[in-house]
């Protein structure tokens, strides 16, 4: 499952790319443990603030 870092500046991006539908908009953006991996939001994010995670899930 991939995560979201500090270095999110909550733009939204990968919000609106998520096809599970899985990233929660905050401060910053949390991705929950409806992610399946597809990768499409990490290719999107303008500042590089997602990154793979493990496997274990976060709520
Ligand atoms: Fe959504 Fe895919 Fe990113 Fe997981 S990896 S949060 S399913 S866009
Ligand atoms: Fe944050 Fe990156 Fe998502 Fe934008 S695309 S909300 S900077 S994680």
């Amino acid at each position: 499952m991939y995560r979201i870092t500090e270095e999110c500046v909550s733009c939204g991006t990968c919000h609106s790319v998520c096809p599970a539908k899985a990233i929660k908009i905050g401060f910053p953006y949390v991705i929950t443990n409806k992610c399946t991996d597809c990768g499409r939001c990490a290719e999107v994010c303008p500042v590089d603030a997602i990154v793979p995670g493990d496997e274990k899930k976060d709520t």
